[in-house]
């Protein structure tokens, strides 16, 4: 497989060949067509495994094609992770995408992040936790933007479905998004009922298709 087999268009090739990408890795060769397509996926992968690229490959392809609203969603477990996977997104997107990327973690300046917000990001990455309370205390029309998002994503879904602490946060979240869109799941491990944790309808939403 190459990436331009997966169907990862020419000027994302190009950024991946820039910093040393150029053949995909077995998690990225097993979903990038399913997810280019429009399919809502489960993927089991570890860190250092490429899983990044599977989500946000798809989500800046489309993005950059009808860029309106919050686009894609990223929840992960910690503050860790999201700059990380913000690090990894800027690097993707290369310098011909104004993209606009917010990352909303605790111990971060709250107001500082609402300003953030405010200006519509494309892409938001961030903890349950701190995500919530934005929507709770939603000054800059939050709640509105969110309409129109596309991707939904769990990065290291088996550590906050199985996390109590993490539930009812999620529990708000996915009641604030837009059923029709795109959910790709990624977890270390597989824990398969997933359902009995949070209702799948509520996880999946509405699969889109195209
Ligand atoms: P991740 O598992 O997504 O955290 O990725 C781990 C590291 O591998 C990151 O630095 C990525 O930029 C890098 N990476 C992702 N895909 C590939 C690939 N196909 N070939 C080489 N490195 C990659």
């Amino acid at each position: 497989d190459s990436f331009k087999t997966l169907r990862v268009d020419n000027w994302l090739c190009k950024n991946l060949q820039a910093v040393g990408i150029t053949k995909p890795t077995w998690i990225q060769s097993d979903t990038l067509l399913h997810t280019m397509s429009g399919k809502n996926i489960i993927g089991c992968a570890q860190t250092g495994s490429g899983k990044t690229a599977c989500f946000a490959l798809p989500i800046l392809q489309k993005l950059a094609v009808d860029p309106y609203g919050v686009f894609g969603l990223v929840l992960t477990p910690t503050r860790e992770l999201a700059f990380q996977i913000m690090e990894q997104f800027k690097v993707f997107a290369g310098n011909n995408m104004n993209l606009r990327i917010s990352v909303i973690v605790g111990g971060v300046d709250i107001m500082k992040q609402a300003t953030e917000l405010a200006e519509i990001p494309h892409i938001i990455i961030a903890t349950p936790g701190r995500f919530v309370h934005h929507l709770q205390n939603d000054q800059c029309t939050l709640n509105q933007y969110l309409e129109n998002l596309q991707f939904l994503v769990f990065d290291e879904a088996d550590r906050m479905l199985t996390e109590d602490s993490f539930r009812p946060e999620l529990e708000v979240i996915l009641s604030a998004l837009p059923k029709e869109r795109q959910t790709l799941l990624f977890s270390a491990t597989m824990v398969p009922d997933y359902d009995k944790l949070l209702s799948k309808e509520l996880i999946y939403g509405t699969e889109q298709r195209g």
